[in-house]
C-alpha cells in the first residue's frame, strides 16, 4: 500500500536529504487497523522528475509487525507510477488547456490530458464536498478547463492532499 505523505518540502530538498529524511512513526496499520508501530522496512529507489529535472529518489518502507504488510510513504508532491511531479503534470495540463501551448512531449500531454478528463466527475465531486455550488460548463473541454482553474486556485499541493479519497486509486490514476 502507498501513502502520501506531506514532507513539507520541496522534491529538491527531500532529494538532497535522501535516507535522512524526517521519516514519520506510523502507530497505525492501514491494513489491518491494528494500533501498533509500523517497523521501518528499507528503502525503494524511484525517479521523479520536477520540470525537465530529474532526481533519484528513497521511499521509505514500512512494515506492520502484527500483519507483515508493508507500507510504503510516498512523498505527496509524487503520485504513484507517474514519474513526473503532481506539480509538473498540472504545469502541463495549465500549459496545454488554458495557454495552448504544448510543453515538453507531445504524447505526455495527450496521455495526461485523457487522464485527467477521464476524472473530470471526480474531480467535481471533490469541489462539491468542499462547497462548491456553481453549476459548471457542459462541454468536457470547458468543464476541464474550469476545474483546472480552481485546482490551481487552491493549491496544487492542497488539491493533493485533501483529494485522497476522492479518487479511485489516486488523481491521475486509472
Ligand atoms: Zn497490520
Amino acid at each position: 500500500m502507498v501513502i502520501a505523505y506531506n514532507f513539507n518540502i520541496s522534491l529538491e530538498d527531500y532529494a538532497a536529504r535522501g535516507i535522512n529524511n524526517a521519516f514519520p512513526r506510523i502507530n497505525r496499520c492501514p491494513h489491518c487497523r491494528g494500533m501498533v508501530n509500523l517497523l521501518r522496512h528499507g528503502f525503494y529507489w524511484r525517479n521523479a522528475i520536477e520540470g525537465e529535472k530529474l532526481y533519484r529518489i528513497p521511499v521509505c518502507r514500512l512494515r506492520c509487525p502484527s500483519c507483515n504488510k508493508t507500507v510504503s510513504l510516498l512523498p505527496d508532491f509524487l503520485i504513484p507510477y507517474f514519474q513526473y511531479t503532481v506539480s509538473t503534470i498540472l504545469d502541463r495540463l495549465r500549459s496545454s488547456f488554458i495557454d495552448r501551448v504544448i510543453i515538453g512531449q507531445r504524447q505526455l500531454t495527450a496521455f495526461y490530458q485523457k487522464r485527467y478528463i477521464k476524472q473530470l466527475n471526480q474531480v467535481e465531486m471533490f469541489f462539491r464536498d468542499y462547497g462548491f455550488r456553481e453549476p459548471l460548463p457542459t462541454g468536457s473541454k470547458e468543464k476541464a478547463i474550469k476545474l483546472l482553474e480552481m485546482i490551481l486556485a487552491l493549491g496544487k499541493a492542497t488539491f493533493v492532499r485533501r483529494s485522497t479519497g476522492h479518487f479511485i486509486g489516486n488523481f491521475m490514476a486509472n
